[in-house]
């Protein structure tokens, strides 16, 4: 839909300027800047992603001209530039150079043009709820003859998926819609009455269709989830799957109308196959969670981000139930839509709460802290992170899980207060205050759930997930990994004997170095660190299947010499090996469930598929 563009408004020009360097040239012009001198800002951070990453870093040359004469600019901070007074029009040029391939800040090439609105649109200070005009330009050559646009940024003009004029009605709408600029393949799909198209861009072969008919179910799902009815309406006109596809890659980002997904070209599907692989599964689960914020983060948000302050870190102790419920949610979708069937769900599941299982900093760490330190701990790991974090996306899910079941034995459930969330904070306002999902869940689990909250949110207490899960009939089993590619979620081979463990994970690569050192595991007593590289075992070179033996063939209590190089000084030392713990979780149904279990069981995770 286009509308008249208001004449207040801060018109923004965005070209790729030259491919081959990676570079933008983006213009944005003031039609009457301020009269001490206008300033322009750049965010730090973009939201949904919560590290300081300056993107100013980017910006390798800014001037600004008026009538066609130059006009004195100068940085007066790391993101602020200040032009001298001057009559208007106002117009700063700046060159960004845009080469991440990432869905959080800018890239160009030959193949494709992506920009996300913090990494390239300066703010005129003072105008930041100002109208904006964005004509997006062309670039030159016969290269890019067939490059379209994928974006749902509102059209000012511009055809559909063309270049040309389009409009945001503030600079936090003009921010939150990525554009997408290649050649891209494009399908669409209908869900709550709205078309949902997904491009994607990079040299695949896959069957988009079947993508497209298994999102429409997910979609439909999580329209119907906060709408409280099947068919209801979605709260946006479009919504735009804006999917990089590339070789190796992970990595999504929400938007109010659009996601932006990187994921490895196999994890799309094969034409001719209907069977639903891991690769696939995870990109699935990957497009479903980004949906999900959506609603959760994009609309009903804390109130530290309304409005976003994008100058500096802003805290709230609450990314575990933005980005947790989130992530329990992604793949709960899966199932609850018939996409995946209660075994793939519970293969899923184990291998959640596997991962949180292996990490020792959930002993020292809540998920509200993680949620608050997001910023310098969970976005910066480093080799003592599994020692010092937890992350507030994976038990964080396993906290929305408990959370929920726990509900669900007091006659309510997460859905209910997703919805009653989704229709409290949905419409803006002052956003979720820090308690607002322990007070609404007491309210509607109709007791005071303080304890669950202290015990597993502020506190560092594993939730009591085995008896839960028992109460739906479903057992939770564990026993130590298999080997270093064993995730959970399957029983496994039964091992014929108990298997040993060093206390430190390798990392990948041709040469044996230890990327992780566990909190009082056998390799931190016997003082190797992360980094070492193993360069023996009992004499004989070392090699990741080496390890792999020594944890096979050896028992708990018994010593391995090592010698490790740390730096490039040779040490020696004595590994006393434990047994591997119990850490590799995996789900059954029950042999026996009666009725009334039964009932718990499809009224959380839907029928099974043969009934
Ligand atoms: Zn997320």
């Amino acid at each position: 839909m286009s509308a008249p563009i208001p004449l207040s408004s801060i018109r923004y020009r965005i070209a790729p300027l030259d491919l081959n360097a990676h570079l933008f040239e983006v213009r944005c012009t003031v039609e009457d800047p301020a009269p001490d001198g206008q300033r322009f800002r750049l965010p730090v951070w973009i939201p949904g992603s919560y590290l300081i990453r300056e993107f100013a870093r980017h910006f390798v040359a800014v001037r600004a001209e008026a009538a066609g004469v130059p006009v004195a600019i100068a940085k007066e901070a790391k993101d602020v530039w200040h032009a001298q007074p001057c009559a208007g029009p106002l117009t700063v040029v700046a060159n960004v150079y845009a080469y991440d391939l990432s869905v959080r800040t800018a890239y160009l090439d030959t193949t494709r043009a992506y920009f996300n609105g913090p990494a390239v649109f300066l703010c005129p200070e003072g105008r930041e709820q100002a109208p904006c005009a964005v004509e997006i330009v062309a670039p030159a050559g016969d290269a890019c003859r067939h490059w379209r646009v994928a974006t749902t940024l509102p059209s000012a003009g511009a055809a559909e998926f063309g270049f040309g004029a389009y409009q945001a009605g503030s600079y936090d709408d003009l921010i939150d819609h990525p554009v997408e600029i290649a050649d891209f393949a494009l399908e669409s799909f209908m869900a709550g009455g709205v078309r949902h198209d997904i491009a994607v861009t990079g040299r695949i072969d896959a069957d988009l269709q079947r993508v497209a008919r298994d999102l429409s179910r997910v979609c439909q799902w999580q329209i119907d989830l906060f709408g409280g009815a099947p068919g209801s309406r979605a709260p946006f006109d479009r919504y735009l799957f804006q999917i990089a596809a590339v070789g190796d890659g992970y990595g999504g980002l929400e938007h109010r109308a659009s996601t932006s997904l990187l994921c490895k070209r196999q994890d799309l599907p094969a034409r001719g196959i209907t069977a639903i692989g891991d690769d696939y599964r995870s990109f699935l689960g990957l497009a479903s969670h980004e949906y999900f914020h959506g609603w959760n983060v994009k609309r009903i948000m804390p109130a530290a981000f309304a409005p976003y302050d994008l100058a500096r870190e802003t805290y709230t102790r609450q990314l575990w139930a933005f980005e947790g419920i989130t992530s329990y949610y992604d793949d709960l979708a899966l199932v609850r839509s018939g996409v995946i069937d209660r075994a793939s769900y519970l293969e899923l599941l184990g291998r959640g709460i596997t991962t949180v299982l292996r990490n020792p900093g959930r002993h020292v760490q809540s998920v509200a802290e993680s949620s608050f330190d997001a910023w310098i701990k969970f976005y910066r790991q480093d080799e003592n992170s599994p020692n010092a974090i937890v992350s507030y996306y994976a038990k964080g899910a396993l906290v929305a899980l408990a959370l929920d079941l726990t509900l669900r034995t007091r006659g309510s459930s997460l859905d209910d207060v997703m919805r009653t969330l989704w229709q409290r904070y949905g419409g803006g306002g002052p956003g979720v205050p820090e308690d607002g999902i322990q007070r609404l869940a007491t309210e509607l689990g109709g007791s005071d759930l303080a304890g669950f909250f202290a015990r597993y949110v502020d506190g560092i207490e594993d939730p009591p997930l085995a008896d839960l899960l028992r109460g739906v009939g479903i057992e939770l089993n564990l026993r130590a990994a298999q080997g270093p590619t064993d995730r959970g979620g399957a029983a496994g081979k039964r091992a014929e004997r108990e298997r040993c463990w060093i206390g430190a994970r390798l990392a990948s690569g041709s040469e044996p170095r230890l990327a992780h050192v566990y909190s009082g595991g056998p390799a931190e007593r016997a003082g190797l660190a992360a980094h070492d590289t193993l360069i023996a075992l009992e004499g004989l070179r070392a090699s990741a299947e080496a390890v792999e033996r020594v944890c096979e063939r050896r028992t708990a209590g018994d010593q391995v010499t090592v010698h490790a190089f740390r730096r490039d000084e040779l040490h020696a030392t004595t590994l006393v090996l434990d047994a591997a713990p119990a850490d590799t979780c995996w789900l059954t149904l029950a042999d026996v469930r009666d009725a009334a279990c039964e009932e718990r069981l499809t009224d959380w995770i839907g029928a099974a598929a043969d009934t």
